[in-house]
């Protein structure tokens, strides 16, 4: 057996992320690890930011590639694993999909790892060679080494910020950096990945968070902050701690997390607030009670969300929240109580996502049964960039493309109201580097037409 000295880590996409871009920090970790317990040199293929996995292969020339993949981006990666697997090279999944469906992905791959990557990854490198390995939890997350950078090549997920639309600094903070502090989430939402698998809700130190921030600082000079957790309030004791040492340390950064609206309380939001938290999101998913319950396994109410925004609210902290339509047996009316609900809140972001049943979810049994997954479906018919109606029941999918426009309008009309009521916003769009960017080139474009008008 070769040894392995060249490991490629791949993250598939199908898509170009030209904006916002959330660099894959599973991959960084899993990187990390293996180089501080083997002898290997690692290299990072992310698809989202532009790179080509296949011309990677080619010019890294790895004795193994290991790629994560979510369902909508399987078809892809078992595309590289195949160009990996002519090149006689050892191929490797892992993450959401190949834990729910692993024998479908062993179809395609050398080996499937189920669950966690870094201990099962460290040992195939070292000559496992199961078909389908289980994947053991590190106990103490403070054990993974910090995030590689530079092999993430954090730059370039920065730079994503300045292409994105200067629009979006009505609601994007800027040279946002993003942090994992947790794993798992204590909620089993139907349709969600966490519902899927039985995961310990594990946690990094907030002394071991504060370094990794501080060298995000530090090195990059981030401005901003986003908190990658599910739940970053889900363990207060962590939180407060955390926050305390960013007043400390006088960090002066502007975050964002997300939370269950069941952690939200006023002393929290005061002290997260004091530390620097400027938007907070939250999964409201619906207006109606039955659609609410029916998704959240009966853990929240419509009060409790009503309850997360007024608090939210009243202690100045910005309040994003997601949404979700075309949930199986959900009635015109229901969505338009969602509609009411996002309208009448005065939500600061609002996301909506058309239903995506993931495989191994109770909401793909649901849809199973209702007869929602048709027939040409492929994992390549999930788009997370845009609303797709493929999962629509037939009679509903018109008026959910009209749902969906009239919250997306009321977005944007919610952009122009903050402009109009703060107008320094658009001096700060002025100011925005993305702004300059997009002007110069503007007139770059200019420029080369024009020259070509004259050569003509
Ligand atoms: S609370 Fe969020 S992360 Fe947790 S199970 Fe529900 S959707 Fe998933």
């Amino acid at each position: 057996m070769d040894k392995i000295r060249k490991v490629l880590l791949v993250n598939p996409s199908r898509f170009l992320y030209k904006e916002i871009c959330v660099p894959p920090v599973v991959l960084g970790y899993l990187a990390s690890w293996i180089m501080q317990h083997n002898d290997v040199e690692v290299k990072i293929s992310d698809e989202a930011i532009g790179h080509n996995a296949i011309n990677d292969i080619n010019s890294f020339k790895p004795d193994l590639v290991g790629l994560t993949a979510m369902t909508e981006f399987s078809l892809r990666a078992y595309e590289i694993a195949n160009e990996a697997r002519k090149r006689k090279i050892l191929t490797v999944v892992g993450g959401k999909h190949a834990t729910v469906l692993p024998e479908e992905v062993a179809e395609h791959v050398d080996i499937v790892v189920r669950s966690y990557g870094e201990l099962a990854l460290s040992e195939i490198i070292n000559g496992r060679r199961d078909r389908i390995i289980e994947g053991k939890r590190i106990e103490d997350l403070d054990m993974i080494p910090p995030l590689p950078w530079d092999l993430l090549e954090m730059h370039k997920y920065l730079k994503s910020y300045e292409n994105a639309h200067p629009f979006a600094s009505v609601f994007w903070p800027s040279k946002l950096g993003f942090i994992m502090t947790s794993r798992g989430c204590p909620y089993k939402c139907i349709f969600c990945y966490n519902s899927s698998e039985d995961r310990k809700l594990q946690f990094m130190s907030p002394q071991r968070v504060i370094k990794d921030i501080i060298e995000l600082k530090e090195r990059y000079g981030i401005e901003s902050l986003c908190f990658l957790d599910d739940n970053l309030f889900s363990h207060r004791k962590n939180l407060k701690e955390l926050c305390a040492l960013m007043i400390e340390n006088k960090l002066d950064l502007k975050w964002m997390c997300a939370s269950s609206v069941n952690y939200v309380k006023e002393e929290y939001l005061e002290m997260v607030k004091e530390a620097g938290c400027v938007q907070m999101s939250f999964g409201f998913e619906s207006g109606s009670e039955r659609i609410l319950s029916l998704l959240k396994n009966n853990m929240f109410t419509i009060e409790d969300n009503l309850r997360a925004i007024r608090l939210c609210k009243k202690a100045g902290i910005k309040v994003a929240g997601s949404f979700i339509f075309g949930i199986p047996t959900e009635t015109e009316s229901e969505i338009r109580q969602t509609i009411d609900f996002i309208k009448q809140n005065s939500l600061d972001s609002v996301n909506i996502q058309h239903i995506k049943p993931y495989p191994g979810t109770e909401l793909w049994n649901l849809c199973k049964e209702k007869n929602i997954i048709p027939e040409n479906f492929s994992w390549d018919s999930y788009d997370t960039r845009s609303f797709s109606d493929i999962f629509s029941y037939k009679e509903l999918s018109n008026f959910l493309v009209e749902a969906v426009n009239s919250s997306n309008q009321y977005t944007l009309r919610r952009a122009i109201s903050r402009i109009k009521s703060q107008p320094q916003i658009v001096f700060r769009m002025f100011y925005d580097p993305r702004f300059t960017h997009i002007i110069k080139k503007i007139i770059s474009n200019l420029l080369k037409s024009f020259k070509r008008v004259r050569a003509d």
